[in-house]
């Protein structure tokens, strides 16, 4: 087994493979060496993976306008505020209208790419309605925004027919790529198919999309090998785009039970900042989404995600009087702010970490576009 050092040097920036954008090859127990990084050696970590991001995507930072569709959900993920059986709370669905002027907005404010997100549904009126706003958001400004979805699983059918309309973006969190694990944070039923959920991002992978995932850090009964082989997975997969934060448990589902198993916020946070950094190394040219969870967890998280390795960050659009219902977790960050005001403190915090914002830009994974030139 290679030394810390060893194995950080092998994963630099300077070495042919990375210098081709394609990343390096660490090992399971490299990734565990680098996940269990304290004092120097966290910081080595940690300026290794700026140095590495800035080296092949410079300091941009891409926004991608979150239109929180509905929480209308069919799924009890085990985690999730918004499951169906939270009977406290209060359902909506945005009009078209309503989605509409978020788009514009987004278009307005220079953001170039929104993101619709919503609890799953996959009934012919729902996915006949999605197909129409993703036609008429492609419509403002002769398809200047960029659309990524992020709802769900759904047949292949259903995600050809979005990807037909204009969307090229999906994200699909696979939440734990161990399938143990995974039947501990959903129920074990048809609807929580731990295989589905797997055949779904092959499906996107094939229909073309720049197909994202993730997985939460920090949670019960999760171990240094289930990270390190989340790590992996995203590798083997070749995903555009990866979104990772940490596991906030909420007092209205079952995994509420299990808080007092979890690390403290502060390692939460710290591991997903180290699981940013060690895949900013893998995949130097993926997507990855600093998680408005991380700055839930800490007021400075957004930022140190970026420093660690993260270049995409996702603005709420969400008419305020929704927001408080949409909460997968609880207490979370900018749910008051209004979409100006987030506007214009993301340039003042970005700028203060060296930091900025590419306005006007879809801000496409850079390893998906060099694949598929
Ligand atoms: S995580 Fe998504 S699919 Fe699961 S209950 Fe929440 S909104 Fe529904």
């Amino acid at each position: 087994m290679p030394t810390f050092d060893e194995i950080l040097n092998n994963a630099g920036p300077l070495t042919l493979r990375q210098a081709q954008g394609s990343g390096t090859s660490l090992s399971k127990e490299e990734i565990k060496a680098l996940l269990a990084a304290e004092g120097e050696d966290k910081k080595k970590l940690f300026d290794r993976a700026l140095q590495v991001k800035l080296e092949h995507l410079d300091n941009y930072v891409h926004l991608r306008g979150l239109i929180e569709y509905s929480n209308i959900c069919t799924k009890y993920c085990l985690y999730c505020g918004v499951r169906c059986k939270n009977l406290k709370v209060k359902r909506y669905q945005l009009s078209d209208e309503e989605v509409i002027e978020c788009a514009k907005l987004a278009h307005e404010l220079g953001y170039g790419s929104v993101a619709l997100q919503s609890g799953e549904r996959s009934d012919k009126a729902f996915v006949d309605k999605i197909t129409y706003l993703v036609q008429e958001i492609k419509k403002i400004d002769n398809g200047s925004l960029g659309i990524t979805l992020s709802l769900g699983e759904q047949t292949e059918e259903t995600y050809r027919r979005w990807f037909e309309a204009g969307a090229h973006r999906y994200l699909l969190r696979i939440e734990a790529s161990n399938e143990d694990l995974y039947y501990k944070i959903h129920p074990h039923d048809a609807k929580h198919d731990f295989k589905q959920r797997l055949t779904c991002i092959d499906s996107l992978l094939k229909i073309g999309y720049q197909t994202g995932t993730g997985v939460m850090v920090g949670l019960p009964f999760q171990t240094f090998d289930d990270l390190a082989n989340d790590l992996l997975f995203f590798k083997q997969k070749d995903v555009a785009m990866v979104g990772m934060g940490p596991f906030i448990p909420h007092p209205d589902t079952p995994l509420w039970e299990y808080r007092d198993q979890i690390p403290s916020a502060e390692k939460r946070m710290e591991l997903t900042l180290k699981m940013i950094a060690i895949l900013r190394l893998m995949m130097p040219e993926i997507n990855m989404v600093a998680a408005t969870a991380n700055q839930t967890v800490d007021p400075q998280g957004r930022e140190k995600a970026i420093l660690a390795g993260a270049n995409v960050i996702m603005p709420n659009l969400t008419p305020n009087e929704f927001r408080e219902n949409y909460l997968i977790y609880p207490d979370k960050a900018c749910v008051k702010d209004k979409p100006d005001e987030c506007h214009s403190c993301l340039d003042v915090r970005l700028a203060a970490i060296g930091h900025k914002v590419l306005y006007n830009a879809w801000g496409d994974s850079v390893a998906f576009t060099k694949k598929h030139q």
